[in-house]
């Protein structure tokens, strides 16, 4: 039978919505029921279940030793420390709980959920790093998340066989760079957002395999560039030593200028390129991906974030990736897990059902932090035939509530809507948070007032910075938000041997800053904006249409694809 589109009215913001026929093929495939959420309301509760940066230190429940956690103080949850967590100390399924049939599916979870041990963060063969959260094999690294196989890197989100970062985020095989996002292949690249193969360069937009060049945007192939117009090398390095980008005002000045610069430059629809068949942002090498939004190497994949290496068939999921297959409204699954339904890192997982912290198991339902686990339910054993029979029974009870596929209700959420991914998406105030059912979390983290520095009589360049200057010592305060924070010796190092003045904004402004100016994830229906003279619309304005993140607000001049490779130097 052939599935046409079904609009819906989501239960939760009353929205109407349309399941596509793509969409039916989907939940056929794993045995799902249509949801009864729009795709932004799927997405806002689960993010409400992802702490991935904010930090805490605590006690590990099992040694007593400090550890660095996303789960505050406050919380009564046992947390264990990392070394702790993966030891054979843990043995989840001393917490296990009997299906009482009687009583809701989500409040027996909670009741697991609240007293088994969960990760301080969850990472593995990290070495010599600290506040790493979601992260794998890298090395001497500090405050870097959803990343792996690094070096060398500080605060960084999404990035991924680099050395040498600071301030980056979705960078992908980037060495020695410093503010970039959205980058590949990149070797001294500073303040610069979606290039590839360039090298020696700053504040470049666009821009691909270009060397020693400034201020440039839609450039093809070329060296000695300012502001897209070429110099000598004589020239060109006469200029960019008058504009002192060592020092603050100088950094601050030219990137005023390089916004006035591009203004008026035609932008691409979206950042895709190879994206057959799909709709989203910041794609490459995709397949018939709807909706996603930073894909790469995937297909068949449809209203997810990070949906890379290798994902197939993963719907409504944030961080799939390294082979993971049919998987349905979920958190962080990699390492070929496959067939997880409203799971929460499962990695190396399959046949895995509302189950959280739970790496290497199969056919496992509703468990909480249990490794190699298989045919449990609620942390409990049960033989295969016992295990089937009983997941039927779950699932047919779910079913009738209408609760099966939904995601976990949000007041079961280990965290505060404030300290949740859910606030880089879908922003609320404290009141609107708690209106809409979402918890808040009220630990303050950081200080106000503490600072050492002030900026006003802080030298400008970096190379002025007095010679018994000890950053250990300083306590620096955010021009933006006034919040204090520190800077490490490895990260002055870096800043002196670049000649990049100190940032005046604390780590969480500057990560804030890089993610609005990627724009949200949300497509508009648009019509290119061309009227120039080009060979596909001779005489008459260009009405290629496409879906684009830039809505129809938005000052900049989107073209469409043809248009775009047309105005590209
Ligand atoms: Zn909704
Ligand atoms: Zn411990
Ligand atoms: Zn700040
Ligand atoms: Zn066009
Ligand atoms: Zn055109």
């Amino acid at each position: 039978m052939e599935n046409k589109s079904q609009n819906v009215v989501c239960q939760n913001c009353k929205a109407s919505f349309t399941v596509e026929p793509d969409d039916f093929g989907f939940y056929e495939k794993v045995n799902v029921p249509l949801p009864t959420f729009c795709p932004d309301c799927r997405a806002q509760l689960r993010l409400c279940f992802r702490n991935e940066r904010c930090f805490y230190k605590r006690k590990c429940n099992n040694c007593k030793k400090e550890t660095i956690s996303t789960f505050s103080p406050n919380k009564n949850y046992p947390v264990w420390c990392p070394l702790c967590w993966w030891s054979d100390d843990l043995d989840s399924k001393k917490y296990a709980i009997d299906y009482d049939p009687n009583k809701s599916f989500f409040e027996q979870w909670n009741k697991l959920w609240n007293k088994t041990p969960k990760p301080a963060l969850f990472s593995t063969n990290d070495v010599r790093c600290s506040y790493l959260n979601l992260t794998a094999d890298n090395k001497n690294c500090y405050v870097i998340i959803e990343s792996s196989n690094n070096e060398n890197c500080i605060n960084c989100y999404w990035i991924q066989l680099s050395k040498d970062l600071i301030d980056c985020s979705f960078a992908n095989k980037v060495e020695l760079s410093y503010e970039v996002d959205d980058c590949y292949d990149c070797n001294n690249l500073r303040f610069s957002k979606g290039c590839y193969s360039c090298l020696d360069s700053s504040f470049l937009l666009d821009c691909r395999g270009c060397t020693n060049c400034l201020g440039c945007i839609n450039l093809r192939q070329q060296k000695y560039h300012i502001f897209n117009e070429p110099y000598t090398q004589e020239e060109y390095e006469k200029k960019l030593k008058s504009l002192h980008l060592d020092t603050y005002s100088g950094v601050e000045s030219f990137k005023k200028e390089f916004q006035d610069f591009t203004k008026d430059k035609p932008r691409k629809f979206a950042e895709i390129f190879n994206a057959v068949n799909s709709t989203g942002n910041y794609m490459t090498n995709v397949k018939n991906n709807r909706n996603c939004f930073h894909s790469y190497d995937a297909e068949d994949n449809a209203y997810s974030v990070h949906a890379w290496r290798g994902a197939k068939d993963c719907v409504d999921c944030n961080t799939a990736g390294r082979g993971a297959e049919l998987i349905y409204n979920s958190l962080n699954n990699g390492i070929e897990a496959s067939n997880v339904i409203c799971g929460s890192i499962c990695w190396g997982s399959q046949f895995m059902e509302y189950c959280v912290n739970c790496p290497n198991s199969n056919n496992c339902f509703g468990c909480a932090s249990l490794k190699k686990g298989s045919y449990c339910i609620f942390n409990k054993q049960y033989t295969k035939e016992e295990y089937k029979k009983l997941r039927a029974e779950i699932i047919e009870k779910m079913k009738q509530e209408g609760i099966y596929g939904d995601f976990y209700p949000s007041n079961i959420s280990a965290f505060g809507y404030n300290e949740s991914s859910a606030m880089d998406e879908f922003p609320l105030t404290k009141e609107e948070a708690l209106k809409k059912g979402f918890k808040w979390e009220d630990t303050e983290r950081g200080t106000y007032g503490k600072e050492t520095i002030d900026w006003k009589n802080f030298p400008d360049s970096i190379l002025e910075l007095p010679s018994d200057f000890d950053v250990n010592k300083e306590v620096f305060i955010c021009t933006e938000c006034n919040k204090n924070y520190r800077i490490i010796t490895d990260e002055l190092s870096f800043y002196k041997r670049m000649q990049i003045p100190i940032p005046r904004n604390c780590p969480e402004c500057r990560h804030i800053k890089r993610f609005k100016n990627r724009g949200i994830n949300k497509l508009w229906h648009r019509t290119c904006m061309c009227n120039k003279e080009h060979m596909s619309h001779e005489g008459i304005p260009c009405n290629v249409e496409f879906e684009t993140t830039y809505s129809p607000d938005r000052p900049e001049i989107v073209y469409c694809e043809k248009c775009y490779q047309q105005e590209v130097y």
